[in-house]
């Protein structure tokens, strides 16, 4: 019977080694795992996987080809709804999605739908080279996306094979949004957001680097220089503060330039990388989700001897990925829960030394749904340390709403969009992504995405917005 096996895990590096190296960390299935794995699917005839899946991918479809000894296939039948699987496959909350609505999932434990699906992208990725394939470009219209974060990189996917034109611009000098500068090396490895972004180039997609739009150039100039519609993916990427004294000493960071001068700009290769980074010895990072995790290990690698999580709710409430909070318990980051910063504290030279912080207790669900903390009175302490982190969010970056007349906002400065068709309030522009969400997950800023580009073919088949 199938479900008498277990699920199969995913060998990972060692805690002792990997905290020394920015290798990633599990490992992958070999073809046999992957095989046994696979073949403990039901493939039930309404596979509620399915519907766990925000961008709906074949999940039985393409176990069956993997167990069937058809790895290209199966990667074929994840591909027609999902074109970057290999991200997917390592950084999805499977646990929140197909696998928790998996049937098995209510008897034991669920088909590691994510691990096969890594699994089947890898195989392609080192074996085949399949995606790579032209499309021609025959409807004759051009369409702008701005930001090469997930969701555009999938609107410009779907756009290209649908036959248009299209040109991504992002600001930064490197494609792929968060998935490059955000998610380490060692959860991602930057050479697969590559490939994947190298695909959408051979089929035909532009991508202009260091391009900012909404200051030299604005959406109005795109609209009036060619383009037919313009997808807005610009993200958030606009790191939140505690607001709090001494927030800005020396050796305090946002999580946003923390990761992005180690992942994207290489510090952790200084000095073959100009690119210096304060190590501290002991390491504070504020906040409970995956920004925070990828915060605190990654100044473990860098080689900081004391890494904290401060979070003032419990573990329970962590917005963080359950694996990866397991994998920062295991490499040793100390976890201060239900404990919140009241301020940092300096030396002479303006440098952190300390943060003290106050004991929290738990009290009624907030507008999240849940339990809001409470300060406990007098119960203040001091940790010292040399570096803080602050990973508690990031909201919308305001260059493109302030430099586009016609696009409204929410009061938070998100940009509104219905949600189905992904339009906002002015004639040929579109939104998706964590510029209209807030920060979210890539797989839903790659449904908006899928979405978009739908909403796109339609606006410019038919001109009707
Ligand atoms: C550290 C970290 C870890 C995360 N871990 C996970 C995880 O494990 N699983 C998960 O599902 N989600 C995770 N997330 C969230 C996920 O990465 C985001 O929800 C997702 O990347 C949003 O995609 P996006 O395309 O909307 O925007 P982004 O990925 O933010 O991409 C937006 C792009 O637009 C560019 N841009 C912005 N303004 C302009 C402009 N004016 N002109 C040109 N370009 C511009 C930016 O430079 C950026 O490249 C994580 C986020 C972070 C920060
Ligand atoms: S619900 Fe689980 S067992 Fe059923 S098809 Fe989906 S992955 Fe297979």
């Amino acid at each position: 019977m199938a479900d008498k096996i277990p699920r199969q895990k995913m060998p990972q590096q060692d805690p002792a080694k990997r905290i020394h190296n920015f290798n990633e960390v599990p490992l992958g299935y070999d073809e046999n795992t992957a095989v046994l794995e696979a073949s403990r699917c039901l493939q039930c005839r309404r596979p509620t996987c399915v519907e766990g899946c925000p961008v709906n991918i074949n999940i039985p479809g393409f176990i069956k080809a993997l167990k069937e000894g058809n790895p290209l296939e199966a990667f074929a039948v994840i591909k027609q709804t999902n074109s970057l699987p290999a991200v997917c496959g390592r950084v999805c909350p499977q646990e929140d999605q197909c696998e928790k609505l998996c049937v098995l999932a209510k008897k034991g434990e669920p088909v590691a739908i994510g691990n096969l699906e890594r699994y089947v992208a890898d195989f392609e990725r080192e074996k085949e080279h399949y995606a790579f394939q032209k499309v021609k470009a025959e409807k004759g219209k051009k369409v702008a996306i701005i930001g090469s974060g997930p969701a555009g990189l999938t609107a410009a996917g779907d756009l290209a094979r649908m036959g248009y034109s299209v040109t991504v611009f992002e600001a930064l000098h490197k494609a792929g949004g968060v998935l490059v500068y955000g998610i380490p090396e060692f959860r991602l490895p930057k050479d697969i957001v590559q490939y994947e972004v190298d695909a959408l180039k051979a089929m035909g997609v532009t991508i202009e680097l260091s391009r900012v739009i909404g200051t030299a150039e604005t959406v109005n100039d795109l609209l009036s220089s060619g383009f037919d519609a313009v997808f807005v993916a610009t993200g958030a990427g606009l790191p939140l503060f505690l607001d709090i004294p001494g927030e800005n000493l020396q050796g305090v960071y946002s999580a946003n330039e923390y990761l992005t001068r180690s992942n994207l700009m290489k510090a952790y290769r200084f000095p073959e990388y100009d690119t210096p980074i304060v190590k501290g010895d002991r390491v504070a990072v504020v906040g409970g989700g995956n920004v925070a995790m990828d915060s605190a290990r990654t100044a473990l690698r860098l080689g900081s001897k004391e890494v904290y999580i401060i979070y003032r709710r419990s573990k329970k409430e962590m917005p963080a990925r359950i694996e990866e909070v397991e994998r920062a318990e295991e490499e040793g980051i100390i976890f201060k829960l239900l404990t919140n910063p009241v301020r940092f504290i300096g030396d002479e030279k303006g440098r952190i030394k300390a943060v003290e912080c106050i004991q929290m207790e738990l009290g009624e669900p907030d507008a999240s749904g849940r339990r809001s903390p409470i300060p406990v009175k007098g119960s203040e302490f001091i940790i010292d340390i040399d570096v803080a982190i602050i990973a508690i969010g990031n909201g919308p970056n305001p260059l493109i709403p302030k430099t586009t007349p016609g696009l409204d906002t929410t009061k938070r400065g998100n940009i509104v969009a219905d949600p189905q068709t992904m339009k906002t309030s002015k004639r040929g522009v579109f939104a998706g992504g964590d510029i209209v969400t807030g920060a979210a997950t890539v797989i839903q800023a790659m449904g908006a995405g899928k979405k978009a580009a739908k909403a796109i073919d339609e606006y410019l088949s038919t001109g009707v917005w």
